[in-house]
Order: structure tokens, then C-alpha cells, then sequence
């Protein structure tokens, strides 16, 4: 049996008219046999705000008639819905129930329980959208298969025994229907409920076809594929028709507002083909993400990632002494702190901070304790404000040209770093944040847009 799994994100699901829409494109083709759904729009950020001790009861209240609202208006659309109300209503008692307990004791597995009821609420819902349509159609419970260890709120998936269990529980059922299943959340070995961390969805949709060895996934979204640059700062950023697993990595990793390839690493590492396509015009077509593609170009994609932090060491200890950098990077290990790009010179090094893949991902990284202890062995420069371009392709270190070509259209800017070498998919500039939106432009111009 060919299969096809098809995931749907909040916004595919965040009403009637959008279940519809998705309902339809799932049923213009007989191989997709599984869907996962996230939460409806904006549920699992009321649940999370829910999920708070010490909350006022008005507010506790005004989040679970919000829900609640969500929810209704697609029961509302559906005829014979009674059934389906009455599982609904459950699930709204549920969160009433857990959120109260909530309010007095912060506590992980329930929260991850609260957080589950949305994926839970739109699979119901859904399902009876394809069934308003005539289709052949359940919801079913993942955390029968999802197995996960029991680190609530970014939980572990246990990937054999949920290839086990979806190939007994899961792959019989769909043979003879459609089954609408949650992204975003599994159950323990002792059956608690827990989640794979926030937007979680793509990946368990991703763990789903590995396990159901699936020809294809599809991502269904709200942004038709992806793009040659982001079209805001490039009017004539174009679609991306198939793109490498690598590719596509690369541009995840240094800014595109893609789907995060770690997400779909398991259906990835079985081969398994992945398009990105939007819900809304899923006529535009959209990006078929595979292991291999054919004649891939030099040139792909131009990415952006702002609010860089450069940071410069100089110490005349470095000149022909070994040991220094080792030192630093200990250094920054011991804090925590992940580096991206690294230049250095003699008495130099020059290196910017990912802040993405920090723990304190999201705040400021530089804390004075880990400025005093580089203090002590080199003098610490550190400057703000820098945005990095990445120009993305194939074969970039080993292609003559290539460095003549990006850098003859970038004669007006400040360079002020350059990384190329150490992959051969990119080139990286670190450019003032100001000149950032022009600099990308530019060079989408000479790359993408040159006759
Ligand atoms: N509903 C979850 C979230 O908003 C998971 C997902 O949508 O992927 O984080
Ligand atoms: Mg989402």
C-alpha cells in the first residue's frame, strides 16, 4: 500500500472553512491515509497561558471560553453533531478540571496533559469534517503509539517501539479509513501524557511516517514552499520546486523561515520525500524536500539572520603558542554558549554567537562572569548590531568564481566577516544590521535575478 502521511499547522486547522479546505486536498488523493493536525490556531498558546499558577479566576474563566469559542464554531458547522459535541465537551471539561488543579501547584505531566487537549480537540473535530464530506474517517489516540521517555514538556521519542507499535496499532486501520491523529504530543512507558516541546507537530508527523515507512510526507502550511529569499526583502524571490535535505538545513540554520530540518531528520533518514506547501493555495504547488536532487545549482537560496553578536579576543599569547583557543571554546562551553562562524588571525579570534542553538536561546548570551573569566587570558571586543547573509548553493568552495561574483555586487557595503570554506553548501557575510535588507536584496538580484 503507498502512503501518504499529511501534516497540517495551526492555521491549516484553525476553522471550518480551513478544515474544509485541508479535507479536500487529503482526499484528492487516495495515498494519504494518515493525517496529524496541531491544535487549532492560537489554542495551544491559551492553553499555555491556562497552564499558569496563581491565575485570577475571571481570567482562568476568559481563557476557557476562548477555547471554548474556538472549538464550537467548527462543532456549529458540522450536521448529526451530536456525538461530536459530546466528545468535545468532554475535552473542555478536562481542561476546566486540570487547569484548576493547576492553579494551585505547578506540576509538568499535568501541564503536558492540559497542552495535549488542543491537538485532541482539533483530531475529533476534524475527523468529522471528512466524514461531513462523505470520507471514511476516526480520530486516533497517538499516545496509543508515540511512545516517548518521560520528560515532560520536551519529550524523547523512543523510535523503535514507536515503529513497533504504529506497524501493529496504527498501519492495520488505515487500510480501511482515514485516521486523523495529533502531532505534537505522546505518552510515556507508564502512560502519562507528554509533548515534544512547542511546534512539535512537523516532528511527530515526520516520526509517523518513518515508523509507517510512508512514500511521502507533506507539511501543509501557511507559505506555498520554499523561497529563494524571503520575498519581503526580494519581490522577485521565487519558489523552490525541490531542494536537498542539506540545502534546506543550511538555509534553516542560517535564518530562513522554513520548517526546521531537525523536524523532519526521521523521515529524512528514511528517505522519505517531504513537501512544504501551503493549505490556503495548495494550487501554487509548493518544495519537495529529498535526499538527492537532480543537477542541483550553484546558487539556491539567500538567508538572513539578524541580531548577531560578534565578539573578538585578542591575546598575544596565541602568537605560535598552542593551546589558546581550546582554552576559549572551555570557556564557553562552560557557559553554555554555541558558536557559529569563527575567523581568526595570529593574535585574533573573531566568532559570533548563535543564539539559536544557546541555552539561553532567545536573551542575551554575553553574562558578566563569562566576560570576566575571558578577561583573564585575552582582551574581549564585542559588537552589536550585525546580521548575517548566507548565500546557499552547491559545490560554493570548490566552484571558480563564486567569491568574485557575490562580492563585485557588494562594492558599497562594509564586509565586516566572511566565512567560506568549511561547507561547500554556503558563504557567509556578517554585515552591519542597517545594511542587511539591501545587501540581501542585492545579491538576490545578481544571483537569482541576472538575465
Ligand atoms: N500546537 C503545538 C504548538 O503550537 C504544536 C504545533 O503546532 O506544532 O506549539
Ligand atoms: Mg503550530
Amino acid at each position: 500500500m503507498s502512503l501518504i502521511v499529511a501534516k497540517f499547522g495551526g492555521t491549516s486547522v484553525a476553522d471550518y472553512e480551513a478544515m474544509a479546505r485541508c479535507a479536500d486536498i487529503v482526499l484528492a488523493n487516495p495515498s494519504t491515509r494518515l493525517v496529524v493536525t496541531s491544535a487549532s490556531s492560537g489554542v495551544t498558546n491559551l492553553l499555555v497561558a491556562l497552564a499558569q499558577t496563581g491565575l485570577p479566576e475571571s481570567q482562568r474563566l476568559a481563557l476557557l471560553k476562548q477555547i471554548a469559542a474556538i472549538q464550537y464554531a467548527i462543532v456549529d458547522r458540522l450536521p448529526h453533531n451530536d456525538e461530536v459535541a459530546a466528545a468535545i465537551d468532554s475535552l473542555l471539561t478536562r481542561i476546566d478540571v486540570v487547569s484548576q488543579q493547576l492553579q494551585h501547584e505547578a506540576d509538568k505531566a499535568l501541564t503536558d496533559e492540559l497542552l495535549s487537549l488542543g491537538e485532541r480537540c482539533a483530531s475529533i473535530l476534524f475527523a468529522a469534517v471528512f466524514r461531513a464530506k462523505g470520507a471514511v474517517a476516526e480520530a486516533f489516540d497517538v499516545r496509543q503509539v508515540l511512545r516517548t521517555d518521560s520528560h515532560f514538556g520536551k519529550a524523547e521519542p523512543q523510535i523503535g517501539q514507536i515503529r513497533e507499535f504504529s506497524q501493529k496499532l496504527l498501519l492495520p486501520g488505515l487500510a480501511s479509513r482515514l485516521l486523523v491523529t495529533q502531532g505534537f504530543i505522546g505518552a510515556d512507558a507508564d502512560g502519562h501524557t507528554t509533548t515534544l516541546g512547542r511546534g512539535g507537530s512537523d516532528y511527530s508527523a515526520a516520526l509517523l511516517a518513518e515508523a509507517l515507512e510512508a512514500e511521502a510526507l507533506q507539511i501543509w502550511t501557511d507559505v506555498a514552499g520554499i523561497y529563494t529569499t524571503d520575498p519581503r526583502l526580494a519581490p522577485n524571490a521565487r519558489p523552490i520546486a525541490e531542494i536537498s535535505f542539506n540545502e534546506a538545513a543550511e538555509m534553516a540554520t542560517f535564518g530562513a523561515k522554513i520548517l526546521h530540518p531537525a523536524t523532519i531528520l526521521p523521515a529524512v533518514r528514511q528517505q522519505i520525500q517531504v513537501f512544504v506547501g501551503s493549505s490556503k493555495a495548495s494550487e501554487k504547488g509548493g518544495t519537495w524536500i529529498r535526499h538527492q536532487v537532480n543537477n542541483p545549482p550553484v546558487y539556491r537560496a539567500v538567508a538572513l539572520r539578524r541580531d548577531q553578536t560578534l565578539m573578538n579576543l585578542h591575546s598575544l599569547q596565541m602568537l605560535h603558542s598552542p593551546g589558546f583557543l581550546a582554552e576559549t571554546f572551555a570557556t564557553l562551553a562552560r557557559h553554555k554558549i554555541s558558536v557559529d562562524l569563527i575567523t581568526t588571525s595570529e593574535v585574533n579570534v573573531a566568532l559570533t554567537l548563535d543564539k539559536t542553538g544557546s541555552q539561553s536561546s532567545g536573551q542575551c548570551l554575553l553574562t558578566e562572569a563569562l566576560l570576566q573569566e575571558l578577561s583573564q587570558h585575552c582582551r574581549v571586543r564585542v559588537e552589536d548590531n550585525l546580521a548575517l547573509v548566507a548565500v546557499i548553493g552547491n559545490q560554493i568552495a570548490s566552484t571558480p568564481g563564486i567569491c568574485q561574483r557575490v562580492f563585485s555586487v557588494l562594492a558599497p557595503h562594509n564586509v565586516r566577516l566572511i566565512c567560506q570554506g568549511a561547507s561547500s553548501h554556503n558563504l557567509c557575510i556578517l554585515v552591519h544590521e542597517a545594511e542587511a535588507a539591501d545587501v540581501v536584496a542585492t545579491l538576490h538580484r545578481a544571483l537569482f535575478e541576472a538575465p
